[in-house]
């Protein structure tokens, strides 16, 4: 049915030679079959980290774009441009970006359109703060993301998108989500996509949960059948936590 898929976010850490050095270590270990796995680095680095895992089976992401195709957008850049580099997934409205950089919904569902467009699958970031979570309006922010980023989407492009639940108090911070609060919100997402997109379309888009995931609870994590894989950051820049993770079994 569903591939698991495990995506390492690097954000803006490691160099060129940290990133090759760090890619070398794991692409002969993971990827190839159950579960996909993906390397998002940072825009600099993408083209020689893509030319490293030419010959793996790790693919090559990016951690943002642009929605429009070219212009006067200093210090943006195209899903072409990432194309040309061999990427085939871009990280869309990060929580990083949704709170320093004042992402929008409106500006996530541009870009999610327009690499759906160029056949760049996007991860859509969505998730809640800690005091949305207390005040039990979780369910209330992540129904007004997914409505608004997910605009104008059909029902064959919705199947093309990777969601990653990301509750914004659980990045970075060492505090995972339980894995029944990671179940139970990945289910309520699942829900929704069901009411908009039906049943059997809906069962085909993949749901991650990030958020401190590390090699110790990501089986926790992956044993509800609603979750398909993980978004992993920090853990992700070191080889033996990113092979463990890919092989959570
Ligand atoms: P983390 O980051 O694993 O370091 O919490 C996850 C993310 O921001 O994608």
């Amino acid at each position: 049915m569903r591939i698991p898929l495990i995506a390492g976010n690097w954000k803006m850490n490691m160099n060129h030679e940290s990133g090759k050095d760090l890619v070398k270590k794991i692409s002969d270990k993971v990827g190839g079959s159950d579960p996909e796995v993906v390397v998002c680095c940072p825009f600099p680095m993408l083209l020689e980290i893509g030319k490293c895992l030419s010959d793996s089976a790790i693919m090559l992401g990016a951690q943002n774009m642009h929605w429009e195709n070219s212009g006067a957008f200093t210090g943006e850049i195209s899903a072409d441009m990432l194309l040309e580099l061999g990427v085939k997934y871009v990280i869309i409205g990060h929580s990083e970006r949704r709170q320093i950089f004042s992402e929008t919904n409106h500006m996530i569902n541009l870009k999610v359109k327009k690499a759906l467009e160029k056949q760049i699958v996007p991860i859509l970031c969505i998730g809640e703060l800690l005091n949305e979570r207390e005040g039990k309006q979780t369910e209330r922010v992540l129904t007004d993301q997914l409505e608004n980023s997910l605009a104008n989407i059909n029902t064959q492009e919705a199947t093309k998108i990777v969601i990653a639940y990301e509750p914004v108090w659980a990045i970075g911070t060492g505090k995972t989500a339980t894995p029944e609060q990671a179940a139970d919100t990945i289910g309520f997402i699942r829900g929704w996509l069901k009411e908009k997109y039906g049943e059997s379309s809906s069962e085909k888009i993949r749901i991650l949960y990030g958020g401190s995931v590390k090699p110790d609870n990501i089986s926790e994590i992956m044993k509800s059948p609603d979750v398909d894989g993980a978004l992993v950051g920090g853990a992700s820049l070191i080889d033996e936590d990113f092979i463990n993770i890919v092989h959570f079994k």
